[in-house]
């Protein structure tokens, strides 16, 4: 029981905002693609579009060529929104933790599994999901305390196994 919760639940790195992920981390771990979540990962999920933090951090990357594709269970209309006027590619009721949006996502990046992090706010769909695809996983604290209807009985969960991985002093928050 406990092995798998580290095996399917535990993320490679923590940090405590999407925005202190560096272009320099991931290249000293040979990472050159990040699959991002989109609500509470990047903005609040009530926020329609990007603000500066979230715009020149897309920037940093791109300027290091390191690839970004959005994997978002939301919808259509919402993720667009959201990409489109930032020319970054994205995948939008993506059924997380199911692997089939990690795949594409990989897929349309022309990366590997092994070079390529998911970065999300949740343990039961982001991270679960790159866990099972053999993709690197960050969680990040969500950016805003208030979650979705659909999000809030994965919290309950995810508290009882981040008390765990606590105990066990798996949690090292980077800030
Ligand atoms: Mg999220």
């Amino acid at each position: 029981m406990l092995n798998f919760l580290e095996k399917y639940f535990l993320p490679s790195d923590y940090f405590v905002n999407f925005n202190i992920i560096t272009p320099e981390y991931l290249k000293e771990r040979n990472i050159t693609a990040v699959i991002t979540d989109l609500d509470n990962t990047l903005v609040g999920y009530d926020e329609p579009h990007a603000n500066e933090t979230v715009t020149r951090w897309f920037k940093s990357m791109k300027e290091n060529d390191i690839k970004i594709t959005i994997v978002s269970n939301g919808n259509k209309v919402r993720v667009s929104e959201f990409c489109d006027p930032h020319d970054i590619n994205y995948i939008f009721s993506a059924k997380k933790p199911l692997g089939r949006g990690y795949r594409k996502a990989v897929r349309m990046m022309g990366t590997r599994k092994s070079e390529t992090v998911m970065v999300g706010d949740q343990l039961m769909t982001d991270i679960l999901g790159a866990n099972m695809e053999g993709v690197k996983s960050i969680l990040v604290l969500p950016v805003k305390s208030r979650d979705g209807w659909s999000t809030r009985a994965n919290r309950s969960i995810e508290r009882i196994i981040m008390r765990y991985f606590n105990r066990k002093g798996l949690i090292n928050w980077r800030q």
